[in-house]
């Protein structure tokens, strides 16, 4: 970095904040908890606005520039999301508080289970997930007590396709059930045969993201959630991609029996420094009973309707204190309600018509693992004929001097080199042109000068990090004092 650390433009002296005059008694505070050397900078107040404003300026993010993370779903997070959350009558409300006091929060959540409801066909919705992770480990805990009330308690198995988003294995072994993988056929779908060998009676359920993290909407999705239902076993949808179907189809209506949302991908909640996020959870009539909780409910009393909560009477528990993230909620809420019937379902249609466009412009010259219409994100292989020693995280990383940031690198695992690029709804054509604009430059980049690549970045403030220093507890703390 060639800007001066604060330590560095630290005078004797100088600074940033006066406190206002204590309205309570001065106390002495005990000898020893003060010490009289404490290396903190002294700065004026602008120098000190300087500092933190130049350094929220080192990161990419969605809102200075194209952010195509596959499977993230990095879509502009409307503004007016920020304001409505932070408006008193939200922020002010406290989770003790009687309900008869909170009935407008209580509204917005009653609404937006509601509105999620009829966005994926599920009669019962819980909100208290706090992200897609954690709506994956209380969906299968949902369906495994309902296999155990129904007698069933041998199984222990949950089936994930070898295209599954790594915290699908990982929440169903914080459960306490056993993974076993299926692999995906040459066309990227699940592979039958290998469910149907698969399916017998220590199964409790498949989990199954549709679209997958391939793009690909399973051509035989009713018949694998036909299959699993027959062998008794109950179907998980991992809606982080719903983004791609929004007001098309219904989750529900294709054989799902559990679904979580990422509010923060699919309904924009800023998320790119991990959370808070939302992952409500959505299930059929007859998992309902089984519900984390409270969930909202709407009573009639003399006075008229009166918003309740209740927990479900074979409710697996809370799995998070009160209510879930309640500001995540009413961005959630406040982008439904902006966007409409109509608006929803051009997201999904625009999404889809923005990765197919951006496919077309690139597929020529980056190799296609499976030839088929995508839906919101495509996978292609970061490899270029004609430059053999050039691999996915070169490209990637050549892109952050043309200004982007890169695509997810090495997922989904099936897939050589991967580059998995979700373009999202809200970018202009023009933006995607510049981007496989800069796509096809770095191919012949690496082909008449590979080195250029093995060495990117080289604009940004940091150049080419050594990938397992940068991300090893010892060294990834980031440096702020003299000398480091
Ligand atoms: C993001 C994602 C998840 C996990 O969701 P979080 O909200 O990050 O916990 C699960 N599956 C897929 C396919 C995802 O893209």
């Amino acid at each position: 970095m060639t800007e001066p650390l604060l330590y560095e433009i630290s005078r004797p002296g100088r600074c940033s904040c006066r406190l206002p005059e204590p309205d309570v008694p001065r106390a002495e505070l005990p000898a020893g908890y003060l010490r009289e050397e404490l290396p903190l900078p002294e700065v004026s107040e602008v120098d000190l606005v300087r500092h933190y404003v130049r350094l929220s300026q080192l990161n990419h993010a969605v809102d200075t520039g194209f952010y195509p993370l596959g499977s993230c779903t990095m879509k502009y997070n409307p503004k007016v999301n920020e304001a409505m959350c932070r408006l008193p009558g939200f922020t002010q409300v406290h989770p003790l508080q009687p309900v008869d006091s909170v009935q407008g929060a209580l509204a917005l959540m009653y609404e937006l289970q509601g509105f999620l409801a009829e966005i994926s066909g599920f009669p019962a919705i819980s909100l208290q997930p706090a992200a897609g992770a954690h709506g994956e480990l209380t969906g299968v805990l949902i369906m495994r007590k309902a296999l155990y009330e129904r007698g069933e308690r041998q199984r222990d198995v949950i089936l994930v396709p070898d295209s599954a988003h790594g915290t699908n294995p990982a929440s169903t072994s914080m459960s306490g059930l056993k993974v076993v993988e299926i692999p995906s056929d040459a066309r990227g779908n699940v592979d039958l045969e290998a469910l149907q060998a698969h399916l017998n009676d220590r199964v409790v359920g498949l989990m199954l993201t549709n679209p997958n993290t391939l793009g690909l909407f399973d051509e035989h999705l009713l018949e694998v959630t036909r299959r699993v239902h027959e062998a008794g076993g109950l179907v998980y949808g991992d809606g982080a991609n719903l983004n791609a179907l929004l007001g098309i189809c219904k989750p529900a209506d294709l054989g799902f029996d559990v679904l979580h949302f990422n509010l923060h991908k699919t309904f924009s909640t800023p998320h790119g420094g991990g959370g808070p996020g939302s992952g409500p959870v959505g299930v059929t009539a007859e998992l309902a009973d089984f519900l984390p909780g409270p969930i909202v409910a709407e009573h009639y009393d003399e006075e008229g309707p009166f918003l309740d909560l209740y927990m479900p009477p074979r409710s697996i528990g809370p799995v998070k204190s009160f209510y879930g993230n309640f500001g995540v909620l009413v961005r959630a809420y406040t982008y439904i309600r902006m966007l409409g019937v109509e608006g929803l379902r051009r997201v999904a249609e625009n999404a889809v018509l923005n990765a197919n466009y951006l496919l077309s412009r690139i597929r020529d010259v980056y190799p296609l693992p499976y030839d088929r219409t995508c839906m919101h994100e495509f996978v292609v292989e970061g490899r270029i004929e004609g430059a053999p020693d050039v691999r996915a995280l070169d490209i990637s990383k050549r892109l952050m001097d043309y200004g982007f940031h890169p695509p997810t690198n090495y997922f989904p695992l099936i897939v050589h080199e991967a580059l998995m690029i979700e373009p999202t709804e809200t970018e202009s054509k023009e933006t995607l042109d510049a981007f496989a604009e800069a796509l096809l430059k770095i191919a012949e980049e690496a082909r008449e000068d590979p080195e250029l690549l093995h060495t990117a970045p080289h604009t940004t403030p940091l150049s080419r990090l050594d990938e397992v220093r940068a991300s090893h507890p010892k060294t990834m703390r980031l440096c702020y004092a003299p000398g480091c």
